[in-house]
């Protein structure tokens, strides 16, 4: 197998087939489980860091059939036609459920898929939540040290994979349906509150109900924004530089509207630059990472510790039936660790 520096030079090189070769041998090697291959990895992410960080971070969620392929390749290819390269990854939660895939199938974005400045990648397959998302976000950093200036991360809504995929992303753009009910369902979700931008979709197919849609979900983010602004890393008090969730009408089949998209993301972009809140931004997720994973490993240790799992199963039998209080069993078998 190649060695992590010819991985690494492969993807910063400038021949296109050398370089999808290495991305796609880099990326096998990060999504492998086996340790001595996870050393690798790590070398190599530790090669590519300084490679990347410069693209823009483009998160994108809905329901299935809302129409984020569609949106994804008009758009795609509108920001090729512009000089950019666009990479295309996902985090599909249903892959860590069925192994099957929602948004793995090889049909869409067929044209965007060909060209030579495009990069699609689907979702990690198996695994936690967690672990896919990781895989993704190992990924990126892998398409920018190839130099796609543009990563779009899609995921479909089932709440906890659009929070991992905003906090992976720059900007995280939420796909809804030009109907009423559906708004509503993001909003019990928590998913609202993410979005930095609103995008009704297929407002091709009934234009008023498009209109009605995007002044109820204008009025609900400004009610979600007293709250937000506490919270909110992105959101403060400071004036002229201070962005408000928008909301925004397109048609992807119709192509209607891109520009109006682009021109929002330009405008999120160069504000967030401006004030500092674009770096603030990726230095909390890099730490939140961190921590998640961590996190993560330590749960797995503890689970594969030998002698939390010779206890493991006695303690927790007298916890259920009220022989040990549950924080002194917890306490015991965290003591075994050390
Ligand atoms: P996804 O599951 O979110 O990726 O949705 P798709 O992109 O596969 O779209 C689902 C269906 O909606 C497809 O039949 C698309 O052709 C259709 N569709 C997507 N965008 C639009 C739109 O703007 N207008 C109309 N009329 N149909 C659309």
């Amino acid at each position: 197998p190649a060695s992590e520096q010819a991985l690494a030079a492969g993807i910063a090189g400038t021949q296109p087939a050398v370089q999808r070769r290495a991305m796609a041998k880099a990326i096998t090697l990060l999504e492998s489980t086996r340790a001595d291959h996870r050393a690798r990895a790590d070398a190599l992410l530790d090669a590519l860091l300084p490679r990347t960080g410069r693209s823009f971070r483009l998160g994108i969620s809905g329901v299935p059939g809302v129409g984020k392929s569609t949106f994804i390749e008009t758009l795609g290819l509108h920001l090729i036609g512009l000089g950019h390269r666009v990479a295309v990854l996902a985090v599909d939660p249903s892959s860590t459920v069925s192994g099957g895939s929602i948004l793995g199938d090889k049909t869409r974005m067929e044209r965007l898929s060909v060209h030579p400045h495009a990069y699609i990648r689907p979702s990690p397959s198996s695994g936690t939540l967690g672990g896919v998302a990781e895989k993704t976000r190992e990924a990126m950093l892998v398409a920018e040290a190839a130099g796609y200036d543009i990563v779009i991360i899609e995921t479909v809504g089932v709440g906890q994979s659009e929070t991992a995929v905003s906090g992976m992303t720059d900007m995280f753009c939420l796909l809804q349906l030009p109907n009423a009910g559906d708004d509503l369902q993001a909003i019990k979700k928590g998913v609202m509150e993410l979005a930095d931008l609103v995008v009704i979709n297929k407002a091709d197919i009934d234009p008023d109900a498009a209109t009605r849609a995007r002044a109820q979900i204008t009025s609900a983010l400004r009610l979600l924004g007293m709250h937000a602004q506490h919270g909110h890393p992105d959101r403060g008090h400071e004036g002229a530089s201070l962005w408000l969730p928008r909301v925004i009408q397109i048609s992807a089949l119709k192509g209607a509207g891109l520009d109006d998209f682009w021109s929002a993301v330009s405008t999120f972009r160069e504000l967030q630059q401006a004030s500092g809140r674009l770096a603030q931004r990726r230095q909390q997720q890099n730490l939140a990472w961190m921590w998640e994973r961590i996190e993560s490993g330590l749960r797995e240790r503890f689970r594969a510790h030998p002698e939390v799992r010779g206890q493991l199963g006695e303690l927790t039998a007298q916890v259920r039936e009220g022989r040990t209080a549950a924080s002194v069993a917890a306490r015991r078998l965290l003591d075994l660790m050390t």
